[in-house]
């Protein structure tokens, strides 16, 4: 009984400590346009009632529309859980990825590229809203200044985390990262497969798409765009 007791306290430390870090750590990088709710339905995510609310009223309404019975047992809570759902896949609309980067923007006399790859990236097409998914790479060449190793990741589910194309998505990472530590080149590369190629339109399972975008010292010194494009197994 007493260990039960301890065990429950110590799950309830850890949570809490979870939640408010990661509460916390999102607080900092939001933009001007974010709205916070205390009272949110999750604890370590954002819905506010009345958004949540509305959309699921109008997801109901698009599931009778498709010819559901919205009733029926395994139906009843999918739109408030499509309505949460899609708020978490769209929550970069909120995130300001500079202010990301430039939480931990170090001076460093560091020279050589600095490369963080296989980084795991899901995302919405925008012309379909269904998924496409794949990974990132970046690589810089920094001048002057570093950025934490964790923050380009972050920085690159800010901008997934919203309706994309994965061209500007690409785009996207590639500025802010230029914008921000002005590096002396910035290389990002993205892999992605698209499911609404694949499960409608060509039905093409096995192909994928890249997208490349690249500055300075790897647009000027091509052997150094190759040299990261080998790095990460893709063939110039
Ligand atoms: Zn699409």
């Amino acid at each position: 009984m007493f260990n039960v007791e301890i065990l429950f306290i110590l799950q309830k430390l850890v949570t809490t400590n979870a939640k408010t870090t990661m509460e916390k750590e999102n607080k900092d990088f939001l933009t001007d346009k974010y709205y916070y709710d205390e009272d949110s339905f999750q604890s370590v995510q954002f819905f506010p009632k009345e958004r949540t609310e509305k959309l699921a009223q109008q997801y109901k309404k698009i599931l009778e529309t498709l010819g559901e019975d919205t009733n029926r047992e395994g139906l009843t809570k999918t739109p408030m859980r499509v309505a949460k759902a899609m708020q978490y896949l769209t929550q970069g609309y909120f995130l300001d990825a500079e202010k990301i980067l430039e939480s931990a923007k170090f001076h460093e006399d560091y020279q050589d590229v600095v490369i963080v790859k296989n980084i795991e990236l899901y995302s919405l097409c925008e012309h379909h809203i269904i998924p496409f998914f794949g990974k990132a790479h970046v690589a810089y060449y920094p001048n002057g200044f570093v950025t934490g190793l964790s923050k380009i990741p972050r920085v690159v589910d800010a901008y997934a985390r919203r309706l994309q194309i994965q061209e500007r998505l690409t785009n996207q990472i590639h500025d802010t990262i230029n914008k921000v530590l002005a590096p002396k080149g910035v290389a990002v590369v993205i892999e992605a497969y698209h499911l609404c190629m694949m499960m409608r339109g060509v039905q093409k399972q096995n192909s994928y798409t890249v997208t490349i975008a690249s500055s300075g010292v790897f647009k000027s010194e091509p052997e150094k765009l190759s040299y990261f494009l080998d790095l990460i197994g893709i063939k110039s």
